[in-house]
């Protein structure tokens, strides 16, 4: 496919107003794709480059972007910055400067799918300290031989935010019609190969094949997840249960397969050379080619501490101090998805349990079994005496199922409120806050994915953060007006607030009252934010009446 009908499907897409038509679109120009094809068009169209499972990332910001464009389109980066801050949209702003282009270039290719994702892919490599100039020489490539509706799609893919509106949901639905396979068998293939694309390549060659993909070794698939709950609803409705410490650390997988081994977070990213301690500690307590689910846990003198900052510094190799070495990293393994070959993930927890105790002796997180509320009470206060965060409430009976949020698992612990948003702005500060980012502000996303700001956040930030968050933040700058900054989403941030009201203020309706910022969530992706339909649940459980009107706003 070339890359130019790419983008006019993707412009009929971005106007076409229901999930349905979009459904039905992508259904119709799936099985004209070639094998090669299929794949990209289908990551490409939800604004993905690569596989879910993939750590491989552009590593471009949009400054090199803006680059990029003023060196094609002969201007300078001034005219393309205050472009794309008078058209909000780095994509309309590439396209309008590759209309008004002077010279067209004199050996202009057609671009095709192939082409741009090979690109993307020799981008992905580049590694060292020439890959800027290296990425920079791609980009200015791909510009130079696209059209104007080109650029569009290419700024906005190379900035992973396509704003066509197609979600997973819709991309499954249509390799579902397409191929005539039933919804469920795509969800379960998706759930076990962590790729749509190679979903809908082998739903168009073998549609009975997609019953039996397995599990595999170094592509990592989504961690199962768990719902707020209580010992006395899960014991009413599941009878016995297995109940384990829920550790307060950072969630991982541990993969090791004829010699190799890799250990991926929960965002999938590949943490294998930042965790060499838990690489090593697991390498030799584990027989047998596996598949283990986890969470480390970093202990200074004794103590959990929090694990995020114990990242940081790691992922920063030039500023590992002596202070590290204080610190001891520990797994606690409670899940086993993969034994020699084979997948365990359909098998029920008490079985997978037995595969884990068989396979390694340390490390195990330790579980009891009980259908006695008073017993299980006894436990989560152990737990919380120990210094982790609650317990988590397993049904023994439950498959694994990938990246589900559902009632197998349950986490208890002590009420707090929080809240996982997405940074999309901020303020310069003043006074002690001058030359960093003083205050954030933060939005929850809708089902479309787009994000609606629900509140600002300073409160909870010291010198030292401030620090962190100015470095983090200041190459995500789209624009400035003001003191005001926009930022390319990207960040989480975990804030607690004491309660949820409705407001003029924010486009969500909502805003936090006390935010507090509590910490960065680099372990959550952005499609793993709060839902809008999720904050006016917590503001309707808070007691709110359903039909309040727009209240007097306490917030601060
Ligand atoms: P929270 O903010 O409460 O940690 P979350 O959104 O990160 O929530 P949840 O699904 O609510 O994730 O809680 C599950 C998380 O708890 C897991 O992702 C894992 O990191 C952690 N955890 C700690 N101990 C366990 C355990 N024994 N079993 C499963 N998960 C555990």
């Amino acid at each position: 496919m070339l890359f130019s009908e790419f983008a006019l499907w993707c412009e009929k897409i971005e106007e076409l107003a229901s999930r349905l038509e979009m459904r039905d679109l992508i259904a119709e120009l799936l099985p004209g794709l070639t094998a090669e094809d299929l794949p990209i068009f289908v990551r490409f169209i939800r604004g993905l480059i690569f596989p879910d499972w993939s750590s491989a990332h552009l590593g471009i910001g949009p400054n090199l972007l803006y680059d990029a464009v003023a060196y094609v389109a002969g201007r300078k980066r001034n005219d393309v910055i205050s472009l794309v801050n008078r058209t909000g949209d780095a994509g309309t702003a590439v396209e309008f400067l590759l209309k008004e282009k002077t010279q067209t270039s004199l050996f202009a290719e057609e671009l095709t799918l192939g082409d741009v994702y090979a690109t993307f892919i020799r981008m992905a490599d580049t590694a060292g300290s020439k890959s800027q100039k290296e990425k920079l020489r791609n980009a200015r490539l791909l510009y130079s031989n696209a059209s104007p509706l080109e650029g569009r799609y290419l700024t906005r893919l190379m900035l992973e935010e396509l704003r066509i509106g197609v979600g997973e949901g819709s991309v499954r639905d249509a390799i579902a019609v397409a191929f005539s396979v039933s919804p469920d068998s795509v969800n379960r293939a998706h759930q076990v190969m962590n790729d749509l694309g190679e979903v809908a390549k082998i739903a168009s060659i073998d549609p009975d094949a997609l019953l039996n993909v397995k599990i595999e070794p170094f592509r990592p698939v989504k961690m199962m997840l768990a719902q707020a709950g209580s010992i006395e609803e899960m014991v009413a409705v599941s009878g016995e249960v297995c109940a384990e410490y829920k550790y307060d650390g950072s969630r991982f997988q541990f993969h090791s397969s004829g010699g190799r081994i890799a250990i991926y977070s929960r965002r999938l990213e590949d943490l294998t050379a930042a965790l060499p301690d838990i690489a090593d500690q697991l390498k030799e307590a584990v027989s047998g080619d596996v598949i283990l689910d986890g969470e480390v846990v970093a202990i200074e003198n004794g103590k959990p501490m929090p694990f995020q900052t114990v990242l940081r510094r790691i992922r920063r190799k030039h500023d590992v101090s002596a202070h590290v070495d204080q610190i001891r990293m520990v797994p606690f393994v409670f899940d086993i998805l993969y034994r020699d070959g084979v997948g365990l993930i359909d098998l029920s927890l008490s079985e997978r349990r037995i595969h884990l105790e068989s396979v390694m002796s340390g490390y195990i997180a330790p579980q009891i079994k009980s259908e006695n509320p008073d017993e299980l009470r006894e436990f989560y206060h152990a737990a919380l005496q120990e210094g982790h965060e609650g317990i988590m409430l397993k049904v023994p009976g439950s498959p694994y199922i990938p990246g589900n949020r559902g009632k197998h698992w349950v986490k208890c612990k002590p009420e707090v409120e929080t809240i996982d948003l997405a940074v999309i702005g901020g303020e310069w500060g003043e006074g002690r806050r001058a030359h960093h980012f003083g205050s954030f502000l933060l939005a929850c996303q809708d089902d479309q994915g787009t994000l609606h700001p629900v509140s600002r956040v300073a409160t909870g930030i010291n010198d030292e953060m401030l620090g962190i968050l100015y470095d983090l933040f200041k190459d995500r700058v789209i624009s400035t007006t003001g003191k005001e900054v926009v930022f390319e989403p990207g960040i989480i941030f975990e804030v607690g607030y004491s309660e949820i009201q409705k407001s003029q203020n924010y486009a969500s309706g909502y805003a936090l009252r006390f935010p507090r910022f509590i910490r960065i969530r680099d372990d959550k992706r952005m499609d793993e934010i709060e839902m809008l339909a999720q904050i006016q649940e917590r503001y309707l459980r808070s007691g709110h009446p359903q039909d309040s009107g727009m209240q007097q706003e306490k917030e601060q």
